[in-house]
């Protein structure tokens, strides 16, 4: 198959263009072009009046040598990589040692889909509940202000990506095309199928749900086994040949099962976890994230900044945006888990915390835009300072969130301000146009009050600057809730290029809690890297390159 890059069309152009601008491109007549298959689509608006489709396209040629003959001087045109999933082994039959999988979030998922696919009938431990149940528990919060510390928009199966817009993009290097291997996954499971094909595809929150059953039963088909409401609250590491090795796990009630391979997918709010990983001795280290609040503005404003007379255009959908801004004082501010037409969402998964962060269904037809507004924080910044330990960075995100719960009246509403307010330094009265869309409710107060003042001034300086790119951006009306705090894993459990703790051998660290990904993407990727080291160490084929 051959693969031709960048081909650029008008954002308009029929069916039968595409064909027609491969055979003008390629220079071959219509009989030679036996199969034409969208590899992915983008597009690039920055000329509002013309904005174009582009396309990656694999194509099946006559005389494929030929052709590529002719363009061996042009980087557009070449073979298409082979993207085919290939297993590293297989377990044998009379195998009895069942790797474990702790969280069912897109790491654990697919690390417990390809264990199994493998053979290695792997047990996953989630805390949670089953995603119908967990359902149920986290509008429990946004319509009653009722939050389970255990089923919640953080904690059960599906993790923490389940309600959210379900974007599925990530910028990971992925040399092995594993993202493609996760992609197909989603779509075997229901995912619609121009998820393989556009270039930022989205699921949104009803799907997901879905297709998190479809994936439970297809382990379970191959052996695999799920135990929800099952908390790992212990790690049982006894010493083998000099060398710390995992050989099981507690659950908090009591029960114990042995294991010499625990994949660690816990993602980045098992704060309980992480503090019991550190009392065990497991290797740890405090890592920069960032903090910040939501920002709230009319959908369309959006779409017309950045479509212009194509705003609405069904092919475009609702418009997205990503911002970044160098402030003075050496901070970065940037936009971040961007939501077009969608609402901002309680994220809390401890009492007396409040935490913000943004969802939408597949139509993306909700009133508002929203995306998180963050500045980077390094351990320098965490209480104690860069010395104080891997767990400073939880202290802090806690003490935010709980200096948000307290603002925002003690009864999980979230505090909130106008955009127009924050910039003058003032605490607001009284909404504008924009409604903002957080459940169960905000109470207009001063947010600047609640960061750090370096966050707040990089923060002051950038949504001008943002202005300047999408006009209406500092609007006075528009509506920042917060705080953001659960951007990415304060901590890292590291690894080594075997998979392997660093410290512990037996445990394996993974996804979006050890630091090893930010995104379902980045999560479901890191799971068949895992799941790779899992079996490579049981099939005794492990090395270090
Ligand atoms: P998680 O998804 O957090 O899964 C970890 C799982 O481990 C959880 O189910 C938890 O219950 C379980 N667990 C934790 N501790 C234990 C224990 N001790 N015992 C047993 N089980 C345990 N990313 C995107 O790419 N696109 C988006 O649109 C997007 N939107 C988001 C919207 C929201 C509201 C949220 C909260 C996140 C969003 N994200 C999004 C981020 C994304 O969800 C995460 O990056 C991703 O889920 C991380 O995957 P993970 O498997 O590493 O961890």
């Amino acid at each position: 198959m051959l693969r031709l890059t960048e081909l650029k069309l008008p954002l308009d152009h029929s069916s039968e263009a595409l064909p027609a601008a491969v055979l003008a491109r390629l220079g071959i007549p219509e009989a030679d072009l036996l199969d034409l298959r969208v590899f992915r689509r983008g597009y690039d608006a920055r000329k509002k009046s013309a904005i174009l489709l582009i396309y990656t396209l694999d194509l099946t040629v006559r005389n494929e040598a030929a052709v590529l003959a002719r363009f061996t001087q042009d980087p557009h045109v070449g073979r298409s990589p082979d993207t085919t999933y290939r297993f590293v082994g297989h377990a044998t039959p009379d195998e009895t040692r069942r790797p474990l999988v702790i969280g069912a979030g897109p790491c654990g998922l697919l690390a417990g889909l390809v264990l199994a696919q493998m053979g290695f009938r792997p047990i996953i431990l989630e805390r949670g509940k089953v995603v119908r149940e967990r359902t149920k528990d986290t509008w429990g919060l946004w319509r009653r202000s009722e939050l389970n510390p255990e089923s919640n928009v953080q904690f059960g199966e599906g993790g923490a990506g389940t309600f959210s817009d379900g974007k599925l993009y990530s910028q990971i290097k992925d040399p092995q095309h594993h993202g493609r291997k996760v992609l197909e996954e989603f779509v075997r499971a229901g995912a619609p199928e121009e998820i393989l094909s556009v270039s930022k595809p989205h699921i949104g929150t009803f799907r997901l749900v879905t297709m998190v059953e479809h994936m439970r039963a297809s382990i379970e088909a191959l052996g695999g086994e799920y135990r929800f409401s099952s908390k790992v609250t212990d790690l049982l590491i006894e010493t083998r040949e000099g060398a710390r090795q995992v050989c099981g796990v507690a659950l908090e009630d009591g029960k114990v099962i042995e294991a010499d391979h625990v994949v660690l997918a816990i993602g980045h709010s098992a704060r309980d976890t992480v503090t019991m990983l550190a009392k065990r001795g497991v290797y740890l280290e405090a890592k920069p994230f960032s903090v910040g609040m939501r920002i709230e503005h009319p959908q369309g404003m959006i779409d017309r900044c950045r479509f212009g007379d194509f705003a609405g255009n069904k092919t475009l959908g609702a418009a997205d945006y990503k911002l970044v801004h160098h402030a003075k004082n050496g901070r970065t501010v940037y936009s971040f888990c961007m939501c077009p037409g969608g609402t901002v969402v309680a994220a809390a998964s401890e009492p007396g915390r409040v935490v913000t962060n943004g969802m939408s269904q597949y139509s993306r037809a909700e009133r508002n835009a929203n995306a998180a507004l963050v500045v980077g924080i390094e351990p320098r910044d965490y209480p104690g300072g860069a010395d104080a330990g891997s767990l400073a960075g939880i202290e802090l995100q806690r003490r935010l969130e709980e200096a948000a719960f307290r603002a925002g009246g003690g009864d999980y509403r979230a505090p909130a301000q106008l955009v127009g307010d924050f910039l003058e330094g003032r605490p607001s009265y009284a909404l504008g146009e924009v409604i903002p869309s957080y459940k169960p409710g905000v109470t207009l107060t001063d947010l600047g009050a609640l960061l750090p003042g370096y966050a707040v001034e990089a923060i002051r300086e950038a949504i001008p600057a943002f202005d300047r790119q999408l006009r209406g951006y500092a609007r006075p009306d528009a509506v920042m809730t917060g705080l953001e705090t659960r951007t990415s894993s304060p901590v890292r459990v590291k690894r080594g290029a075997d998979g392997h703790s660093l410290n512990t051998r037996g445990l394996f660290p993974a996804g979006e809690g050890a630091g090893y990904a930010g995104g379902i993407l980045s999560a479901g990727v890191d799971g068949i890297k895992t799941a790779e080291a899992v079996a490579r160490s049981l099939l005794g084929m492990e090395h270090t390159t």
